[in-house]
Protein backbone atom coordinates (compact mmCIF):
# COMPACT_ATOMS: atom_id res chain seq x y z
CA UNK A 1 0.00 0.00 0.00
CA UNK A 2 1.33 3.42 -0.97
CA UNK A 3 2.10 5.39 1.92
CA UNK A 4 2.00 9.44 1.47
CA UNK A 5 4.65 9.92 4.25
CA UNK A 6 7.73 11.28 2.96
CA UNK A 7 10.93 11.74 4.32
CA UNK A 8 11.51 14.98 6.46
CA UNK A 9 14.38 15.70 3.91
CA UNK A 10 11.82 15.31 0.81
CA UNK A 11 9.68 17.21 2.27
CA UNK A 12 11.50 20.20 2.79
CA UNK A 13 12.88 19.65 -0.50
CA UNK A 14 9.58 19.46 -2.20
CA UNK A 15 8.26 22.50 -0.71
CA UNK A 16 8.51 25.51 -3.84
CA UNK A 17 7.76 28.44 -1.23
CA UNK A 18 7.73 29.33 1.90
CA UNK A 19 11.21 27.53 2.92
CA UNK A 20 12.71 30.01 4.61
CA UNK A 21 10.23 30.15 6.60
CA UNK A 22 10.25 26.45 7.49
CA UNK A 23 14.07 26.55 8.31
CA UNK A 24 13.50 29.31 11.06
CA UNK A 25 11.61 26.43 12.83
CA UNK A 26 14.77 24.63 14.05
CA UNK A 27 13.45 21.41 15.66
CA UNK A 28 11.89 20.58 11.95
CA UNK A 29 15.35 20.74 10.62
CA UNK A 30 17.28 19.02 13.47
CA UNK A 31 17.90 15.42 11.17
CA UNK A 32 20.41 13.04 11.71
CA UNK A 33 20.38 9.51 12.87
CA UNK A 34 18.44 9.38 16.22
CA UNK A 35 20.55 8.51 19.09
CA UNK A 36 17.51 6.70 20.67
CA UNK A 37 14.02 6.41 20.03
CA UNK A 38 11.80 7.30 22.82
CA UNK A 39 8.82 5.15 23.65
CA UNK A 40 5.01 6.42 22.99
CA UNK A 41 2.17 4.89 24.87
CA UNK A 42 -1.33 5.57 23.22
CA UNK A 43 -4.03 6.22 25.77
CA UNK A 44 -7.55 5.44 24.04
CA UNK A 45 -7.40 3.29 21.35
CA UNK A 46 -10.47 4.90 19.32
CA UNK A 47 -10.47 6.48 15.39
CA UNK A 48 -7.92 8.43 15.62
CA UNK A 49 -5.27 6.15 17.46
CA UNK A 50 -6.41 3.19 15.24
CA UNK A 51 -6.61 5.31 11.93
CA UNK A 52 -3.74 7.82 12.43
CA UNK A 53 -1.54 7.56 15.12
CA UNK A 54 -1.09 3.89 15.27
CA UNK A 55 0.37 4.23 11.14
CA UNK A 56 2.42 7.18 11.86
CA UNK A 57 4.05 5.63 15.08
CA UNK A 58 5.11 2.89 12.28
CA UNK A 59 7.07 5.75 10.37
CA UNK A 60 8.81 7.91 13.37
CA UNK A 61 12.53 8.13 13.28
CA UNK A 62 12.54 10.08 17.30
CA UNK A 63 9.68 7.74 19.06
CA UNK A 64 7.75 4.37 18.51
CA UNK A 65 4.86 3.00 20.02
CA UNK A 66 5.97 1.04 23.13
CA UNK A 67 2.86 1.24 24.63
CA UNK A 68 -0.71 1.55 25.15
CA UNK A 69 -3.12 2.30 27.78
CA UNK A 70 -6.87 1.25 27.35
CA UNK A 71 -9.87 -0.47 28.99
CA UNK A 72 -10.57 -3.28 26.33
CA UNK A 73 -7.45 -5.52 27.03
CA UNK A 74 -7.89 -7.91 23.83
CA UNK A 75 -7.71 -4.66 22.04
CA UNK A 76 -4.42 -3.79 23.56
CA UNK A 77 -3.00 -7.14 22.65
CA UNK A 78 -3.85 -6.83 19.25
CA UNK A 79 -1.51 -3.12 19.15
CA UNK A 80 1.57 -5.23 21.22
CA UNK A 81 1.67 -7.77 18.64
CA UNK A 82 0.87 -5.50 15.77
CA UNK A 83 3.79 -2.76 16.99
CA UNK A 84 5.97 -5.22 18.67
CA UNK A 85 5.67 -4.48 22.28
CA UNK A 86 5.48 -6.67 25.29
CA UNK A 87 1.99 -7.61 26.77
CA UNK A 88 3.12 -6.05 30.09
CA UNK A 89 3.45 -2.44 28.57
CA UNK A 90 -0.56 -2.99 28.61
CA UNK A 91 -2.21 -0.73 31.26
CA UNK A 92 -5.86 0.21 31.90
CA UNK A 93 -7.09 3.98 32.68
CA UNK A 94 -7.05 2.88 36.54
CA UNK A 95 -3.49 1.60 36.00
CA UNK A 96 -1.76 4.79 34.45
CA UNK A 97 0.19 5.33 37.71
CA UNK A 98 2.44 2.05 37.48
CA UNK A 99 3.91 3.85 34.15
CA UNK A 100 6.17 5.64 36.57
CA UNK A 101 8.03 2.01 36.74
CA UNK A 102 8.15 1.54 33.38
CA UNK A 103 11.70 2.86 31.33
CA UNK A 104 10.05 1.83 28.10
CA UNK A 105 7.87 4.47 28.14
CA UNK A 106 8.83 8.35 27.77
CA UNK A 107 5.65 10.01 26.25
CA UNK A 108 2.18 9.63 27.04
CA UNK A 109 -0.23 10.78 24.04
CA UNK A 110 -3.82 11.58 25.13
CA UNK A 111 -6.36 10.28 22.65
CA UNK A 112 -9.08 9.73 25.18
CA UNK A 113 -12.71 12.11 24.68
CA UNK A 114 -12.15 15.97 25.49
CA UNK A 115 -13.88 15.60 29.15
CA UNK A 116 -11.22 13.02 30.03
CA UNK A 117 -7.96 14.74 29.34
CA UNK A 118 -7.18 16.38 32.22
CA UNK A 119 -7.59 13.03 34.53
CA UNK A 120 -5.17 11.12 31.41
CA UNK A 121 -2.67 14.07 31.25
CA UNK A 122 -2.26 14.78 35.29
CA UNK A 123 -1.83 10.83 35.41
CA UNK A 124 0.40 11.06 33.12
CA UNK A 125 2.54 13.86 34.24
CA UNK A 126 2.51 12.30 37.92
CA UNK A 127 3.68 9.09 36.74
CA UNK A 128 6.61 11.33 35.22
CA UNK A 129 6.12 11.03 31.51
CA UNK A 130 6.23 13.93 28.80
CA UNK A 131 2.46 14.19 27.70
CA UNK A 132 1.13 14.57 24.49
CA UNK A 133 -2.92 15.88 24.91
CA UNK A 134 -5.08 15.84 21.54
CA UNK A 135 -7.06 18.91 20.67
CA UNK A 136 -9.42 20.41 22.49
CA UNK A 137 -6.81 20.35 24.78
CA UNK A 138 -9.78 20.28 27.85
CA UNK A 139 -13.07 20.94 28.51
CA UNK A 140 -12.31 24.11 30.28
CA UNK A 141 -9.77 26.79 30.90
CA UNK A 142 -9.67 25.88 34.54
CA UNK A 143 -8.71 22.27 33.05
CA UNK A 144 -5.81 23.34 30.94
CA UNK A 145 -4.44 25.27 34.12
CA UNK A 146 -4.47 22.27 36.31
CA UNK A 147 -2.56 19.97 33.43
CA UNK A 148 0.14 22.54 32.76
CA UNK A 149 0.34 23.16 36.28
CA UNK A 150 0.73 19.44 36.95
CA UNK A 151 3.55 18.78 34.02
CA UNK A 152 5.41 21.92 35.46
CA UNK A 153 5.35 20.40 38.93
CA UNK A 154 6.73 17.11 37.42
CA UNK A 155 9.19 18.53 35.10
CA UNK A 156 7.68 16.96 32.19
CA UNK A 157 6.60 18.71 29.06
CA UNK A 158 2.80 19.12 27.53
CA UNK A 159 2.03 19.60 23.92
CA UNK A 160 -1.01 19.88 21.87
CA UNK A 161 -1.60 17.62 19.01
CA UNK A 162 -2.24 20.64 17.08
CA UNK A 163 -0.79 18.47 13.93
CA UNK A 164 -1.81 21.39 11.21
CA UNK A 165 1.57 23.07 12.49
CA UNK A 166 3.78 20.81 10.44
CA UNK A 167 1.33 20.60 7.54
CA UNK A 168 3.04 22.82 4.65
CA UNK A 169 -0.06 24.67 3.65
CA UNK A 170 -0.71 25.81 6.83
CA UNK A 171 3.07 26.76 7.08
CA UNK A 172 3.11 29.24 4.27
CA UNK A 173 -0.61 30.38 6.34
CA UNK A 174 1.58 31.44 9.22
CA UNK A 175 4.73 32.49 6.78
CA UNK A 176 2.32 34.73 4.45
CA UNK A 177 0.76 36.31 8.08
CA UNK A 178 4.15 37.25 9.18
CA UNK A 179 6.04 38.76 6.45
CA UNK A 180 2.64 40.35 4.47
CA UNK A 181 2.94 39.30 1.24
CA UNK A 182 -0.73 39.59 0.91
CA UNK A 183 -0.73 42.61 3.60
CA UNK A 184 -1.96 42.36 7.12
CA UNK A 185 -4.91 39.42 7.09
CA UNK A 186 -7.92 41.99 7.57
CA UNK A 187 -10.49 39.69 6.81
CA UNK A 188 -10.46 35.81 7.65
CA UNK A 189 -13.66 33.44 7.41
CA UNK A 190 -13.91 29.85 8.24
CA UNK A 191 -16.41 27.02 7.94
CA UNK A 192 -16.40 23.79 9.45
CA UNK A 193 -18.89 21.02 9.45
CA UNK A 194 -19.88 16.83 9.30
CA UNK A 195 -23.15 15.53 9.71
CA UNK A 196 -23.54 13.05 12.88
CA UNK A 197 -27.09 11.88 13.32
CA UNK A 198 -26.50 9.56 16.16
CA UNK A 199 -25.70 10.37 19.70
CA UNK A 200 -21.99 9.47 20.67
CA UNK A 201 -19.67 11.10 23.19
CA UNK A 202 -19.51 14.34 20.80
CA UNK A 203 -22.75 15.12 21.63
CA UNK A 204 -22.58 14.49 25.67
CA UNK A 205 -21.25 17.70 27.48
CA UNK A 206 -18.92 15.93 30.32
CA UNK A 207 -17.05 14.21 27.72
CA UNK A 208 -17.26 16.17 25.04
CA UNK A 209 -17.43 20.15 26.67
CA UNK A 210 -19.41 21.17 23.89
CA UNK A 211 -20.37 20.44 20.48
CA UNK A 212 -18.70 21.47 17.38
CA UNK A 213 -17.52 24.25 18.42
CA UNK A 214 -15.07 21.96 20.45
CA UNK A 215 -14.35 19.60 17.96
CA UNK A 216 -14.46 21.06 14.21
CA UNK A 217 -14.49 25.17 15.64
CA UNK A 218 -11.37 24.92 17.23
CA UNK A 219 -9.67 24.68 14.38
CA UNK A 220 -11.05 27.55 12.49
CA UNK A 221 -9.76 29.54 15.65
CA UNK A 222 -6.32 28.33 15.58
CA UNK A 223 -6.44 28.99 11.96
CA UNK A 224 -7.71 32.29 12.50
CA UNK A 225 -5.01 33.33 15.15
CA UNK A 226 -2.74 31.72 12.64
CA UNK A 227 -3.25 34.34 10.29
CA UNK A 228 -3.18 36.75 12.62
CA UNK A 229 -0.02 36.03 12.89
CA UNK A 230 0.10 34.17 16.25
CA UNK A 231 -2.30 37.05 18.23
CA UNK A 232 -5.41 35.83 19.72
CA UNK A 233 -8.57 38.20 18.84
CA UNK A 234 -9.71 40.42 22.11
CA UNK A 235 -13.45 40.00 21.76
CA UNK A 236 -15.88 37.13 20.33
CA UNK A 237 -19.77 37.85 19.23
CA UNK A 238 -21.83 34.48 18.76
CA UNK A 239 -25.38 32.96 18.33
CA UNK A 240 -25.93 29.21 18.52
CA UNK A 241 -28.20 27.87 15.51
CA UNK A 242 -31.53 26.52 16.15
CA UNK A 243 -31.62 22.94 17.20
CA UNK A 244 -33.08 20.64 14.54
CA UNK A 245 -32.62 17.51 16.49
CA UNK A 246 -32.91 18.22 20.07
CA UNK A 247 -32.75 14.74 21.20
CA UNK A 248 -29.16 14.30 19.98
CA UNK A 249 -27.89 17.18 20.63
CA UNK A 250 -29.82 17.76 24.45
CA UNK A 251 -27.16 19.41 26.55
CA UNK A 252 -24.71 20.66 23.56
CA UNK A 253 -25.03 22.88 20.27
CA UNK A 254 -26.15 21.87 16.79
CA UNK A 255 -24.00 24.99 15.14
CA UNK A 256 -22.85 28.10 16.33
CA UNK A 257 -21.94 31.02 13.98
CA UNK A 258 -19.13 33.67 15.52
CA UNK A 259 -17.07 36.05 14.68
CA UNK A 260 -13.91 36.91 16.37
CA UNK A 261 -13.18 40.77 16.47
CA UNK A 262 -8.77 41.29 16.62
CA UNK A 263 -7.13 44.25 18.50
CA UNK A 264 -6.38 45.73 14.84
CA UNK A 265 -9.32 45.71 13.46
CA UNK A 266 -8.95 42.46 11.50
CA UNK A 267 -11.94 39.73 11.85
CA UNK A 268 -12.87 36.28 11.26
CA UNK A 269 -16.59 35.05 10.77
CA UNK A 270 -16.42 31.55 11.43
CA UNK A 271 -19.93 28.64 11.13
CA UNK A 272 -19.33 25.06 12.47
CA UNK A 273 -22.07 22.72 13.05
CA UNK A 274 -22.70 19.03 13.14
CA UNK A 275 -25.50 18.71 10.24
CA UNK A 276 -23.57 20.12 7.73
CA UNK A 277 -20.49 18.97 5.74
CA UNK A 278 -17.73 21.34 5.32
CA UNK A 279 -13.91 22.37 5.50
CA UNK A 280 -12.68 26.04 4.42
CA UNK A 281 -10.57 28.91 5.54
CA UNK A 282 -9.66 32.16 3.44
CA UNK A 283 -7.65 35.58 4.92
CA UNK A 284 -7.28 37.87 2.70
CA UNK A 285 -5.12 40.97 2.68
CA UNK A 286 -5.34 44.69 0.87
CA UNK A 287 -2.49 43.21 -1.69
CA UNK A 288 -3.71 39.65 -1.96
CA UNK A 289 -5.39 36.51 -0.31
CA UNK A 290 -5.02 32.39 0.27
CA UNK A 291 -7.89 30.36 0.38
CA UNK A 292 -8.01 26.64 1.77
CA UNK A 293 -10.88 25.75 -0.85
CA UNK A 294 -11.04 21.59 0.23
CA UNK A 295 -10.03 19.60 3.23
CA UNK A 296 -8.79 23.08 4.65
CA UNK A 297 -8.18 20.94 7.93
CA UNK A 298 -7.80 17.90 7.43
CA UNK A 299 -4.78 15.04 6.84
CA UNK A 300 -3.93 15.24 3.31
CA UNK A 301 -6.37 16.13 0.12
CA UNK A 302 -6.25 20.32 1.01
CA UNK A 303 -7.09 22.05 -2.30
CA UNK A 304 -5.38 26.23 -1.42
CA UNK A 305 -5.52 28.23 -3.89
CA UNK A 306 -3.63 31.97 -3.53
CA UNK A 307 -4.09 35.21 -5.29
CA UNK A 308 -0.75 34.57 -7.02
CA UNK A 309 -2.41 31.30 -7.74
CA UNK A 310 -2.42 27.69 -6.05
CA UNK A 311 0.26 25.97 -4.10
CA UNK A 312 1.04 22.59 -4.37
CA UNK A 313 2.86 20.60 -1.86
CA UNK A 314 3.21 16.95 -1.11
CA UNK A 315 1.44 15.71 2.13
CA UNK A 316 3.67 14.80 4.41
CA UNK A 317 2.30 12.02 7.10
CA UNK A 318 1.48 15.18 9.61
CA UNK A 319 0.96 13.10 12.89
CA UNK A 320 4.45 11.70 12.36
CA UNK A 321 6.39 15.08 11.81
CA UNK A 322 4.42 16.37 15.08
CA UNK A 323 5.37 13.12 17.54
CA UNK A 324 8.87 13.09 15.82
CA UNK A 325 8.88 17.23 16.49
CA UNK A 326 7.62 15.92 20.27
CA UNK A 327 10.59 13.71 20.79
CA UNK A 328 13.42 15.76 19.46
CA UNK A 329 12.10 18.75 21.87
CA UNK A 330 12.33 16.15 24.80
CA UNK A 331 15.72 14.66 23.17
CA UNK A 332 17.01 17.84 23.26
CA UNK A 333 15.02 19.87 26.50
CA UNK A 334 13.85 22.36 23.71
CA UNK A 335 10.31 23.69 23.88
CA UNK A 336 7.27 22.50 21.14
CA UNK A 337 5.81 24.94 19.24
CA UNK A 338 2.75 23.34 20.16
CA UNK A 339 2.97 23.52 24.32
CA UNK A 340 0.09 23.40 26.69
CA UNK A 341 -0.45 27.41 26.71
CA UNK A 342 -1.88 27.35 22.99
CA UNK A 343 -4.27 24.64 23.94
CA UNK A 344 -5.27 27.01 27.07
CA UNK A 345 -5.57 30.06 24.67
CA UNK A 346 -7.74 28.13 22.23
CA UNK A 347 -9.77 27.20 25.35
CA UNK A 348 -10.07 30.47 26.61
CA UNK A 349 -11.22 31.77 23.13
CA UNK A 350 -13.92 28.79 23.27
CA UNK A 351 -15.43 29.87 26.60
CA UNK A 352 -15.75 33.32 25.47
CA UNK A 353 -17.82 32.72 22.61
CA UNK A 354 -20.11 30.31 24.87
CA UNK A 355 -20.32 33.59 26.79
CA UNK A 356 -21.48 35.93 24.02
CA UNK A 357 -23.65 33.31 22.65
CA UNK A 358 -25.44 33.18 26.10
CA UNK A 359 -25.50 37.05 26.74
CA UNK A 360 -26.42 38.09 22.65
CA UNK A 361 -23.43 40.94 23.61
CA UNK A 362 -19.86 41.22 22.65
CA UNK A 363 -17.21 39.30 24.99
CA UNK A 364 -13.69 40.12 26.05
CA UNK A 365 -11.51 36.87 25.07
CA UNK A 366 -9.49 36.52 28.11
CA UNK A 367 -6.17 34.48 27.29
P1 LIG B 1 -13.16 7.64 19.58
O1 LIG B 1 -14.53 7.68 20.17
O2 LIG B 1 -12.98 6.93 18.29
O3 LIG B 1 -12.12 7.06 20.62
C1 LIG B 1 -12.13 7.41 21.98
C2 LIG B 1 -11.36 6.37 22.78
O4 LIG B 1 -11.48 6.72 24.16
C3 LIG B 1 -11.94 4.96 22.61
O5 LIG B 1 -10.89 4.04 22.56
C4 LIG B 1 -12.75 4.75 23.89
O6 LIG B 1 -12.83 3.40 24.28
C5 LIG B 1 -11.91 5.56 24.88
N1 LIG B 1 -12.65 5.95 26.08
C6 LIG B 1 -12.19 5.87 27.33
N2 LIG B 1 -13.11 6.27 28.21
C7 LIG B 1 -14.20 6.57 27.51
C8 LIG B 1 -15.50 7.04 27.87
N3 LIG B 1 -15.84 7.24 29.14
N4 LIG B 1 -16.37 7.28 26.88
C9 LIG B 1 -16.06 7.11 25.59
N5 LIG B 1 -14.83 6.66 25.18
C10 LIG B 1 -13.92 6.40 26.14
O7 LIG B 1 -12.69 9.18 19.44
P2 LIG B 1 -11.54 9.76 18.53
O8 LIG B 1 -12.11 10.26 17.26
O9 LIG B 1 -10.41 8.82 18.48
O10 LIG B 1 -11.15 11.08 19.39
C11 LIG B 1 -10.37 10.99 20.56
C12 LIG B 1 -9.71 12.36 20.81
O11 LIG B 1 -8.87 12.68 19.69
C13 LIG B 1 -10.69 13.53 20.94
O12 LIG B 1 -10.21 14.45 21.88
C14 LIG B 1 -10.70 14.16 19.56
O13 LIG B 1 -11.01 15.54 19.55
C15 LIG B 1 -9.25 13.94 19.13
N6 LIG B 1 -9.11 13.85 17.67
C16 LIG B 1 -8.16 14.62 17.08
C17 LIG B 1 -8.00 14.58 15.72
C18 LIG B 1 -6.94 15.41 15.07
O14 LIG B 1 -6.94 15.50 13.85
N7 LIG B 1 -6.03 15.97 15.83
C19 LIG B 1 -8.82 13.76 14.94
C20 LIG B 1 -9.77 12.97 15.57
C21 LIG B 1 -9.92 13.02 16.95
Amino acid sequence: MKNDFVSRRSFIGQLSIGTAALLTYPSLTAFGNPQKQLGVALVGLGKYSTGQLGPALKQTQFCKLRGVVTGDKAKGQQWAKDHGFPESNIYSYDTMAELAHNPDIDIVYVVTPNGLHAQHVIAAAKAGKHVICEKPMANTVAECDAMIKACKKAGVKLSVGYRLHFDPYHRELMRLARDKDFGTFTKMSGDRGFVMNTKVWRADKKLAGGGPIMDLGVYIIHGACMAANGVAPVSVTASEIPKTRPDIFSDVEEGMNWTMHFADGAECTAFTSYRHSADHFKAEGAKGWIEFKEHAFTYRGMVVETSRGPLSFTPPFQQALQMDNFAQCVLNNTESIVPGELGRRDLAIIEAIYKAAQSGKRELVNV
